[in-house]
């Protein structure tokens, strides 16, 4: 996550940077530095960034699960941690989802998938309407 893209999640959750540390278990210094790009925001802070601003969204742009919108093949759905714990509008939340055929080594790589998918998609078009 750019660091322009966390400063613009704060503000849309109406946050100072006290409260988000708050929130995000972190030191307000930590959030000035993700702010400024002094400091890479890491994966846990990313994630629940990206979960806090979900929750702001309208149902109606999160209704569909992603096994939905993506037409996954019965037996991947099995398979997917993302169908097992029922986060079919949270599944770029979770790790070990199979998306494109494949579980992702890491955060990051996952990130860089989910970025592109159409399940993500309003998040991202929202939150790129902010900044
Ligand atoms: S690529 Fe990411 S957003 Fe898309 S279905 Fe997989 S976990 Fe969900």
């Amino acid at each position: 996550m750019k660091a322009e893209e966390f400063a613009a999640i704060r503000k849309r959750l109406g946050k100072t940077q006290k409260k988000m540390a708050e929130l995000l278990g972190v030191s307000v210094k930590a959030i000035h530095s993700y702010e400024q790009g002094w400091r890479k925001i890491p994966a846990h802070v990313e994630r629940q960034a990206f979960l806090l601003f979900s929750r702001t969204l309208e149902d109606s742009k999160t209704t569909k699960p992603c096994w939905v919108i993506n037409e996954c093949l019965p037996h991947m759905d099995e398979k997917c941690p993302a169908w097992e714990f029922r986060f079919g509008t949270l599944c770029w939340f979770i790790n070990g989802t199979i998306c494109e055929g494949k579980v992702h080594a890491n955060w990051n790589e996952k990130m860089e998938v989910c970025r592109k998918c159409k399940v993500m998609a309003p998040l991202l078009s929202e939150l790129n309407s902010s900044t």
